[in-house]
């Protein structure tokens, strides 16, 4: 089994249970498969279909999702197909043939299929050796997704009586549980329960006050990775991926409202990585499969935990470290309560109300979110410190907060309550800038007030006022802060506050552990982009999204043991006898080439995964290539174009260069003289090198790319000094 592994799915070793249930299906016994997205439930099924006689059926109601399966499993050198209703009849009767001929292993079909009664001519006309239910919580009531289609599934049993069938879902309460056992008329099943803990996951709740600045930031951090951005409303969605748009991020909404054809294609273009980041309502999950999410932001306050579980589970499926973001505020918080006061049935919302308690208890923890996580999904967490969540990365301790928040909330009226969290921080720490200047604020009795606390501490304590109530925001993107009469009421009755902030320094992020319990590798980020190019390039050219070709986990340990033979090529996990053949020529092409150009008696440069790229010196040949164009002239539009990469990467790589000490001539893509020395003038002034302050600084006058430009201008104007 373990060659089979290899050969196939290029894999040394099985994840939990696996092999276990592969064991019991060779067995022909029926298995309930229950483990949480990521956690490796399709080789359950596609293993055990190349051992078995005839063909292994698989019953999925991700459309969407059945190209990439089916185009993954050829990559692998498994003869796999597909029927559904989005292929043409040709296509379909092709597939149907081949299936006949037994030229198929593995046959993907939609459950709309079964109740036709040619197709169940069809079914009957083939020699199946395994029944697989992908998604079978879709058959419960209970479940989430109910799918009428899925009571078809019964007939299966009864027209194939010694078939095994293997079950699979990432919903494990009991009810469904139940309601799949017996909706699929399953004999004695055996039911694997996998551990629904997602040890690669970091998970962080905040405080709302800036959202759309600590998105940025977040985006910053995840620069060209997938990330999802969940909103309560469609409008919600619309709007933020337009303000992530207008400071040239790659983002569009998805929601139900928005044409079918349209939520196909932004689905496909998240897939296909041509789009970054997707903001949705929780219409966008389902059929989301994308193994490299690195980010999934909770924008608005999430209705219940499971709600929370399942679309923070989206990140991360291929294992590797990636961040789950949730914002909350005093104020969502009441507009869930005023929308749960709508439902009219007693019960329904006396229900609406414990899940909505306990996600709020989540939010207020002071102890390990994974823990009450797990505790809630009734699994048994024995450790204190999880080492990836907030809270156990960052210890607090409790402290007095009455005189600081009293002279925030002061600070707050006597400015007259209409201004963001920024601006509120400079009047309290006594910066004179020309924009408290212009107002008179300088002159007022709480400017200067909280000069002793650093800024960052204070833009803290305001958040902690906002999750408290005491402060209320109004408008979305840069809000407004007002007292709210909670904030006046504490003001005027004189009330104590305490609060929470880190306790010493912040504890040093444990390097996060990979699905088999390995340290994560260190590995070298330059030589992984040059590979990610190429495999860009062959994705494109076969038209698959790039993870079907290898996984970041592949790439990443190419980079790290930089094969030079096809045997040490066929060492690296994701590699098996088909890619084998198929991609380790231009793979070993690119990293002998890369060894050879920078001297291969040197060992490469290794980083730890995690640190921040600019460690390691010198460009990739990508970066080379945006540089030479914008020195011929070409404007960053231009270079996107031509380069079919967004402007935002290509002005990340007009960062990197100036970064690593390259000249840029830029002086083509300034702006006019007048704007230039404004903007210049407004990074000095606020001593700032980062773009949002001065961006809410100077107004909507002016673009994100015009600040970048002048900043890379600056840089290298003064690095000459
Ligand atoms: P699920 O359907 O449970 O969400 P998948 O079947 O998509 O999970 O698998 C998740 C990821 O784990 C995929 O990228 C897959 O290639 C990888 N994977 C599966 N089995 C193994 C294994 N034995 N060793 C290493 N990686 C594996
Ligand atoms: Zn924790």
């Amino acid at each position: 089994m373990l060659d089979l592994l290899k050969a196939y799915f290029g894999f040394d070793r099985f994840l939990p249970l696996q092999e276990e249930i592969i064991a019991k299906v060779l067995a022909k016994r029926d298995t309930v498969v229950l483990m949480p997205t990521g956690g490796g439930k399709s080789l359950c099924y596609q293993l055990p279909a190349l051992r078995l006689d005839g063909i292994t059926l698989v019953v999925s109601p991700l459309i969407a999702l059945m190209k990439d399966q089916v185009d993954g499993l050829l990559a692998n050198g498994v003869p796999a197909g597909m029927l559904n209703s989005t292929m043409s009849a040709q296509d379909a009767n092709r597939t149907q043939d081949l299936a006949r001929q037994g030229k198929i292993k593995i046959l993907y079909v939609a459950p709309e299929r079964l109740a036709l009664p040619g197709f169940q001519r069809f079914l009957q006309s083939l020699q199946v050796g395994l029944i697989a239910i992908d998604e079978a919580h879709c058959i419960s009531e209970w479940g989430h997704e109910f799918r009428p289609d899925y009571r078809n599934l019964k007939s299966l049993r009864r027209d194939f009586p010694g078939v095994p069938v293997i079950a699979l879902t990432a919903t494990a309460t009991k009810p469904v549980r139940e309601d799949i056992v017996t909706q699929l008329g399953l004999k004695k099943p055996e039911i694997f329960i996998s551990s629904f803990n997602r040890p690669n996951l970091t998970y962080t709740i905040e405080p709302k006050t800036d959202p759309l600045g600590s998105l940025l930031h977040l985006l910053e951090k995840h620069q060209g990775e997938s990330a999802i951005v969940y909103r309560f409303s469609r409008k919600a969605t619309e709007e933020t991926a337009m303000e992530l748009t207008d400071r040239g991020f790659s983002a569009l909404p998805y929601h139900a409202g928005l044409e079918r054809d349209l939520r196909r294609e932004t689905q496909e273009k998240f897939i296909h990585d041509q789009v970054q980041i997707v903001v949705a309502t929780v219409a966008f999950g389902m059929g989301i499969d994308k193994p490299d999410v690195r980010l999934v932001v909770h924008y608005d306050l999430p209705k219940t935990i499971e709600g929370y579980y399942q679309e923070t589970g989206r990140a991360g499926r291929d294992g590797l470290p990636s961040d789950c973001v949730l914002f909350y505020s005093y104020g969502d918080r009441s507009k869930q309560e005023y929308f749960i006061g709508q439902i009219e049935d007693d019960d329904e919302r006396e229900k609406a109300r414990v899940k909505l308690d306990q996600l709020l208890g989540l939010c207020d923890l002071q102890t390990c979110r994974r823990a009450y996580l797990m505790e809630y999904l009734g699994e048994p967490w024995p450790k204190t410190d999880c080492g990836g969540c907030d809270i156990c990365l960052l210890p607090r301790e409790e402290f007095d907060a009455t005189v600081i928040a009293q002279k925030i909330l002061s600070a707050a009226i006597r400015t007259g309550e209409r201004f963001g969290v920024n601006y509120l921080v400079d009047v309290l720490r006594g910066s004179a800038n020309k924009a408290v200047r212009s107002r008179g604020h300088h002159e007022l009795s709480v400017f200067g007030i909280a000069r002793d606390v650093e800024t960052d501490e204070l833009k803290e304590l305001v958040r902690s006022l906002v999750s408290k109530g005491l402060l209320a925001q109004q408008g979305s993107g840069y809000p407004t802060l007002g007292v709210s009469p909670q904030g006046r009421s504490f003001l005027n009755n004189r009330e104590q506050l305490t609060l929470t902030r880190p306790k010493h320094a912040p504890a040093a992020r444990q390097s996060a552990l990979d699905q088999n319990g390995e340290r994560e590798t260190a590995y070298d980020t330059r030589l992984f982009d040059e590979l990610a190019a190429l495999r860009l390039q062959l994705a494109t050219e076969r038209e698959v999204p790039a993870y079907v070709i290898f996984g970041n986990k592949a790439l990443q340990q190419m980079a790290f043991h930089t094969p030079q033979t096809e045997a040490e090529f066929a060492k690296i996990s994701g590699v098996g006898d088909a890619k084998l053949r198929e991609f380790s020529e231009p793979f070993l092409k690119v990293i002998t080439e890369y060894l050879r150009a920078n001297g291969q008696e040197v060992a490469p440069e290794r980083v730890p995964v995690n640190a921040p790229k600019k460690k390691v010196r010198g460009i990739s040949n990508s970066i080379r290539e945006t540089r030479d164009l914008v020195a011929q002239g070409l404007s960053l539009e231009e270079v996107a174009e031509q380069r079919g990469i967004s402007e935002t990467t290509i002005r990340s790589h007009l960062e990197r260069l100036v970064q690593e000490g390259h000249r840029v001539d830029v002086s083509h893509l300034l702006p006019d003289e007048d704007r230039r020395l404004e903007i210049e003038a407004a990074f000095k002034e606020m001593g700032e090198t980062r773009l949002t302050p001065v961006r809410d600084f100077l107004g909507d006058d002016f673009t994100w790319e015009e600040l970048a430009v002048v900043r890379l201008d600056l840089r290298q104007r003064l690095a000459q000094v």
